[in-house]
């Protein structure tokens, strides 16, 4: 392995994979993630057959412009960073034996506040609710283990060894943020992990050379997300760009048709029962207040009380709550333990707003 920067200035659009001038295939680091036969299919210079939506671009976009606020947030809160000049990136690159190489500019250094001793990488992502909260909840090892791959390319690169790397995400919906530290020798595995995955991929090139038509396996399936935002969709997976993605507890197919009248009647009802929901509750927070008021005069925890139909005990209830520090058991565990012991359930449900 053989490490190189130098300061290019296309890194921010330059595509996920190319052939260098040197016949080696460039992977960007942001990129280690990505399905290897998309990244061969770039490389070789297929045609893209499904670009961005012009919505999608600007998420993009708007996720990059973001990166800065996270590290000035950083900053406020005692982090000691080193950003990144974004007008002239530094690059850095890794080799990956003779055919494949992995490069990418990096978000910013930083040092913990009070107890930080070293720079550790600092990879911003910014993501929303949802995401965020399975990050925070999961780890970034499982909910996002390519943006560790990412990190731990970048951390090789810039510092030649693992060390702690540190995850900044930025809520975009409640524009919240935190971060994670995943310590060194986790990086070190999930470095051997995404050096193992493109390895692969290195020798293909080996063996095949840069032939367009000689594709890598595929490493998704129509229904990954992965596939349905890929550039390159329906020359990988004809026919299936239109078909509507189904979800597994689908019931339209025995339900009566339901028509767009018939559905309005369906939401004004909702909506009416929305108001006469809303005005119970507030005549129902009214009474409780005032119970409560009557009780804290008399000075006790529990009263009976004439009820219409019956008498009623009213009584103060203690609630206690139990917080899961998930930044500290995620540090402390790595993400097979974890993943015993903080699980996913996935439901779904309707909402109207
Ligand atoms: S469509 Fe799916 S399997 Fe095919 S190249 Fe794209 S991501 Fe890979």
């Amino acid at each position: 392995m053989t490490i190189t920067m130098d300061r290019p200035t296309d890194v921010y659009s330059r595509p996920n994979a190319r052939f260098n001038g040197d016949g080696i295939l460039e992977v960007r680091a942001s990129a280690v993630g990505n399905c290897r036969r998309a990244l061969w299919l770039e490389a070789t210079g297929h045609q893209v057959t499904n670009p961005r939506s012009d919505d999608s671009l600007t998420m993009l976009e708007a996720g990059n412009a973001l990166e800065p606020v996270v590290l000035r947030a950083m900053q406020r809160a005692g982090w000691d960073i080193t950003p990144t000049d974004r007008d002239n990136p530094r690059m850095v690159s890794l080799r990956l034996g003779p055919t494949l190489a992995v490069s990418g500019h990096v978000d910013a250094a930083g040092v913990a506040p009070i107890f930080g001793l070293e720079p550790s990488i600092v990879e911003v992502k910014t993501r929303g609710p949802e995401a965020y909260k399975k990050w925070r909840t999961l780890g970034a090892e499982r909910s996002h283990p390519e943006s560790v791959w990412q990190a731990a390319f970048y951390t090789y690169g810039a510092f030649d060894q693992a060390r702690d790397v540190v995850i900044a995400t930025l809520d975009t919906g409640n524009r919240a943020w935190d971060y994670e530290v995943i310590p060194a020798h986790r990086v070190e595995r999930a470095f051997e992990q995404a050096c193992s995955r493109l390895g692969e991929l290195a020798a293909h090139h080996l063996v095949n050379g840069p032939d367009p038509y000689a594709l890598p396996e595929r490493d998704f399936t129509a229904d990954d997300w992965q596939c349905k935002r890929c550039p390159f969709l329906n020359a990988c997976l004809p026919g299936t760009a239109a078909v509507e993605p189904q979800s597994e507890d689908e019931t339209a197919e025995d339900a009566e048709p339901v028509t767009d009248e018939a559905a309005r009647a369906a939401l004004r009802e909702y909506e009416q029962a929305q108001e006469m929901l809303k005005a119970i509750e507030e005549d129902k927070q009214w009474a409780l207040g005032m119970l409560r008021t009557w009780l804290g005069q008399r000075g006790e925890q529990k009263a009976r009380l004439e009820g219409r139909e019956k008498t009623r005990t009213v009584g103060m209830v203690k609630n206690t709550r139990y917080n899961v520090d998930h930044k500290r058991l995620n540090a402390l565990l790595d993400p097979e333990t974890r993943a015993g012991i903080v699980t996913e359930n996935v439901s779904s449900y309707l909402r109207v707003s």
